[in-house]
């Protein structure tokens, strides 16, 4: 086998790990967003971020370091958090 040949067969094997990381990534994340609790009422704000949370959101499971519990979204509010535009805090609770 010439070295052009493993050269190619490199960045195919390469390219197939990127797509199949991507693909477990972006399923887990969509997994994720169905499994955050809308009967949960306490929130968790991420100091890094300024952004309060429904418990279970994923971007709060992506924040560095641990969140702060705040027992509703009028007390997160309170302390300067502003609620996570992906698990919508202020929505309707179901
Ligand atoms: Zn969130």
């Amino acid at each position: 086998m010439n070295v052009n040949v493993l050269k190619a067969i490199g960045v195919a094997v390469i390219v197939l790990l990127l797509a199949v990381a991507y693909n477990m990534y972006s399923s887990s994340v969509e997994n994720d967003f169905k499994d955050i609790s809308r009967t949960e009422t306490y929130r968790m704000g991420d100091h890094f971020t300024g952004f309060y949370h429904r418990p279970g959101c994923p971007k709060l499971k992506q924040a560095q370091g641990g969140g702060i519990r705040f027992e509703s979204n009028e007390a997160a509010r309170a302390e300067g958090y502003s609620p996570c535009k992906r698990c919508d805090p202020d929505g309707p609770n179901e």
